[in-house]
């Protein structure tokens, strides 16, 4: 079968060497051979992340993190902010996991402004805020940076925030923004094979889960903390084929540059919000538009399925909506390490197929 390259907001496009590093004989997890690979691989990451927080690799997607943030980090109430699918989800765990979740919900496509937040901080004693600063079902882009300033006149609280489909791809100053809880996926930016989460810890955030109850046993910060001081490893057996991936992924990373690797996005962002604009519209809040994915109206009233189905013969495949605005936008990813030229080449195929 024809491979179709990816331009779906996960997973994403992953090379072949990569793919092939995947490959080599196994090793124990309470080898030294194991204690090399991930205590390098999350010195890489500190490095590329430019943090000095605690960073751990849990064989998981990024949803299990997403549930640890809450478990650890919030006895009961936690102030969860949405607007589309993922957003959405912090405030469906924090239910699941019987917190008292307050949510400020706004319509898709909207995204929450420093403003709303604080006027929540106000009112109410919370132990922490959760935030998509990349919400992957409507393109947009949280004003993080906003955000976290507020924050930082509430030093009591704790900021969650869910980077799945933006780490790596997009800049985000972990440690200067005070981002308490830093959650991402291996399937996205990171242009890897699903199965490892990456979360980048504070040590406020910590210091809180010491006095949280009920932090659950697979992923409890502090046990996995301990494991990692004590031995350099994980508790439990991890995806060790792709944390060779993982590994040299991250120093194709360092070559290619971090800063280079954000303005490849914010170029292949540009080109396809240009190409948008041109025949369809976006469906973002103005100028809070995505880096890595495009969330394009369908004012057109095309055929996804079709177009998609066309493409594919082609060789490439793009997304439909996500959930309820399905029929009424479809989404062009460009992360990871696709270039320019390859998004121009799935725009070009999209305008001869639809005659554009
Ligand atoms: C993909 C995605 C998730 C879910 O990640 P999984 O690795 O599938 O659990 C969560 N949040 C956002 C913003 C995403 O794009």
């Amino acid at each position: 079968m024809m491979h179709k390259k990816l331009f779906i907001p996960g997973p994403t496009e992953v090379r072949k060497d990569i793919l092939d590093a995947q490959a080599q004989p196994m090793i124990g997890h309470r080898m030294k051979a194991f204690t090399e690979l991930y205590t390098g691989l999350i010195s890489k990451l500190q490095e590329l992340l430019q943090t000095q927080s605690f960073v751990t690799v849990p064989t998981a997607s990024g949803t299990a993190l997403m549930e640890a943030a809450i478990r650890n980090c919030v006895n009961k109430d936690v102030l969860c902010c949405t607007y589309g699918a993922f957003s959405e989800r912090w405030f469906k765990i924090a239910k699941a996991c019987d917190r008292a979740a307050d949510a400020i919900a706004l319509d898709w496509g909207k995204v929450v402004k420093p403003e709303m937040i604080e006027e929540k901080l106000k009112a109410k004693k919370y132990e922490a805020v959760a935030v998509v600063q990349n919400e992957t079902s409507t393109g947009t882009r949280a004003p993080i940076e906003e955000i976290a300033d507020v924050m930082k006149k509430y030093p009591d609280v704790l900021l969650l925030v869910d980077t799945v489909s933006s780490l790596m791809g997009d800049k985000i100053e972990i440690d200067n923004l005070g981002i308490d809880v830093c959650v991402t996926s291996s399937q996205k930016c990171f242009a890897l094979p699903p199965g490892l989460a990456v979360g980048i810890i504070s040590e406020k955030a910590l210091k809180k889960a010491e006095t949280v109850s009920g932090k659950g046993h697979y992923l409890n910060f502090l046990d996995i903390k301990d494991y990692f001081d004590k031995k350099g490893q994980t508790p439990t057996t991890p995806a060790i084929s792709l944390m060779w991936a993982m590994d040299k992924q991250l120093d194709k990373m360092k070559a290619e540059g971090m800063e280079n690797r954000y303005k490849r996005h914010l170029e292949m962002a540009k080109y396809v919000q240009e190409w948008a604009k041109k025949h369809f519209s976006l469906f973002p809040e103005p100028g809070y538009e995505s880096v890595t994915v495009t969330c394009i109206s369908n004012t057109k009233g095309i055929s996804v399925a079709d177009l998609n189905t066309e493409l594919g013969k082609r060789g490439f495949a793009i997304s439909n909506g996500y959930g309820k605005i399905k029929e009424q936008t479809f989404r062009i990813a460009h992360m990871g390490d696709l270039t320019l030229d390859e998004i121009k080449e799935v725009t070009k195929n999209i305008d001869e197929i639809l005659k554009l």
